[in-house]
């Protein structure tokens, strides 16, 4: 396989601005955005050890599964092709060649749609072996690449931090993967906060908890529940305003599904006093950045990254 990128070499840029100062909170972005141009932010993270394994298996074709702008499948596909495997996409809900879906068929996905209904076995242990019946053996990644090997590539996300100069992580939650890799190699001392990007997604803390191996009990992490913005790729107003307002104030452009949540989130904790003063907070931008050409024209700039 070709080489990954080199992860101790991700950037930081700090948030500097005279209302954090006068609130005595620094903020540093991580921008694993800046990765790579097709395999964006954590899904990278999350694809390395499942193409390994894949590459040991001796398999030739990756099999996962996404809604049609999804965010995993783009970069499903692109690493795929990187890394020479062919790729299958098993896409939710009714045929639509959304621009997720043509740049993934141009990296040489075969998209494989399925109705919604169907769509809810994806981790059924009967639909599976009928896909790698159907598909001729592939090697399975779950959605969102949510399996062990996702959660051991996401503990490299901090390979280039120095933990010391942190006293919180804020980091937005799908399938809380990236999370469980994140509270995995964080130090103890450092308090991490993750913002779900849907809807009642109690569910979560007893996910995460069990993905946790045992050494991580003492760890302190919470998921803050009150920045969903009424669910999964639903937004307000607020939100879309506080992502013009970011880009125009930090030139850091966030995704409306997960980064803008996590940092409004963020934002808005600083804003009530929840940080003690002196903390230095280090936001995950997880990517994700191409999802936003799903959103009306004026938005489109921010889908590029820069
Ligand atoms: C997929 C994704 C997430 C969610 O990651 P999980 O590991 O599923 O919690 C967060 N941010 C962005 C930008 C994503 O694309």
């Amino acid at each position: 396989m070709k080489p990954f990128p080199d992860y101790s070499q991700i950037k930081f840029q700090p948030l500097s601005s005279v209302w954090l100062s006068s609130k005595e909170i620094e903020i540093a972005v991580l921008r694993l955005d800046r990765l790579h141009p097709e395999i964006s932010g954590n899904k990278w993270f999350k694809l390395k050890y499942n193409l390994e394994e894949a590459e040991k298996q001796k398999k030739s074709t990756i099999l996962t599964f996404g809604g049609a702008w999804s965010n995993h499948i783009a970069a499903t596909a692109a690493a795929c092709n990187l890394q020479g495997f062919k790729s299958i996409g098993i896409i939710r809900g009714e045929q639509l060649l959304t621009p997720t879906l043509v740049e993934a068929k141009a990296k040489g996905m075969q998209p494989h749609f399925i109705s919604r209904e169907a769509y809810r076995r994806k981790d059924d242990e009967g639909f599976i072996r009928q896909l790698v019946h159907e598909f001729d053996d592939p090697y399975i990644i779950p959605e969102g690449g949510d399996n062990a090997l996702g959660i051991k590539g996401c503990k490299e996300i901090l390979a280039g931090v120095n933990q010391h100069e942190f006293s919180h992580l804020c980091c937005a939650v799908g399938t809380g993967t990236t999370l469980a890799g994140l509270i995995e190699i964080a130090d103890p001392g450092i308090r991490i906060i993750g913002f779900p990007a849907l809807k009642n997604a109690k569910y979560l803390i007893d996910k995460i908890r069990g993905d946790l191996s045992k050494n991580n009990e003492s760890k302190s992490w919470q998921l803050n529940m009150d920045y969903h913005f009424g669910g999964f790729a639903k937004a307000t107003p607020a939100l879309t305003i506080f992502i013009h307002h970011f880009y125009d104030q930090y030139h850091i452009p966030l995704d409306f599904i997960y980064t803008g949540k996590m940092m409004y989130g963020t934002m808005d904790l600083v804003k009530n006093n929840y940080f003690p003063s002196g903390s230095r907070i280090l936001a995950i931008h997880t990517g994700g950045l191409q999802g936003n050409r799903s959103l009306p024209e004026t938005y489109k700039y921010l889908s590029q990254g820069n």
